[in-house]
């Protein structure tokens, strides 16, 4: 569904990412890990649109999507959370996932004049999907709560909840677990395997290697910019690499 090939991005005369080449396969779970300041953010901003990557071609689904804006890959159907909050705070739970939906909408005041029944109804299409994503999410008797309330490890949920409504083809989750407890952790990794087996296609990006050996169908390993291993779980965790990554400094 989505390759890179050669991916580089400095910043300044530093490298993030060096010559990364990977693909995410089509209704998998691809987990990307590596140690703090590998370049996993990086990655997946250069995927959705916030940055531009210096050289390299990423393509989703036969399309050219490097340097494309941001709204215009979202648009395509990749859609993701972000490693720190972004959250509406004085928004209701149900508003902030209702976000999730707005390139949806863009209907001129006049048309909405036109069309006003016709857009009452689909209204309450989008909310009901709303409450859909939010109840996947355990999230459905929160839904009328300004979002700035609620406890850290269910803005994160919110957060799922807004990327998964719009029903993208491609969801990039960075880091959707730092910061939750073992008990949230383990609640959250299930959440993605349901995820998993509705069909989406997932590309997980997490530093903690113990949470995605058992729900990665694939891995990718990235270590100070460079792609160091790619393959199942036992595979990637038997490789001296990986090991010198995360144990050898
Ligand atoms: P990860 O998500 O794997 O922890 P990042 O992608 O956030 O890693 O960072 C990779 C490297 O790029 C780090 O050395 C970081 O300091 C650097 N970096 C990230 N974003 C920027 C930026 N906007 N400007 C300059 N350097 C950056
Ligand atoms: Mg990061």
């Amino acid at each position: 569904m989505l390759r890179l090939d050669g991916l580089n991005k400095f910043f300044g005369g530093l490298p993030a990412l060096q010559d990364v080449c990977m693909s995410v396969p089509a209704g998998q779970l691809t987990a990307l890990i590596g140690p703090n300041g590998a370049g996993k953010s990086t990655l997946i901003n250069c995927m959705t649109g916030v940055l531009s990557p210096t050289s390299g071609s990423i393509r989703f689904m036969d399309q050219e999507i490097a340097g494309l804006p941001a709204h215009r890959i979202t648009r395509l159907g990749i859609h993701r959370t972000f490693q720190n909050l972004r959250l509406f705070p004085r928004l209701s739970v149900l508003d902030n996932v209702l976000t999730g939906l707005t390139r949806e909408g863009g209907e001129s005041m006049f048309m909405a004049m036109l069309r006003l029944p016709y857009l009452r109804h689909r209204e309450r299409r989008l909310r009901l999907r709303a409450l859909e994503a939010m109840d996947q999410f355990g999230l459905a008797d929160k839904a009328g709560w300004p979002a700035g309330v609620l406890a850290y490890g269910d803005k994160k949920r919110v957060e799922l909840a807004r990327a998964i409504v719009g029903r993208p083809k491609l969801l990039l989750l960075d880091e959707p677990v730092a910061g939750l407890n073992a008990e949230e952790t383990a609640a959250v990794g299930e959440q993605l395997r349901n995820l998993r087996r509705a069909g989406h296609t997932i590309l997980l990006v997490e530093h903690d290697m113990d949470l995605v050996m058992n729900i990665a169908d694939l891995v990718v390993v990235l270590d100070s910019g460079c792609c160091i291993a790619t393959g199942t779980a036992d595979e990637v965790r038997r490789n001296p690499l990986v090991l010198e990554a995360y144990l050898g400094r």
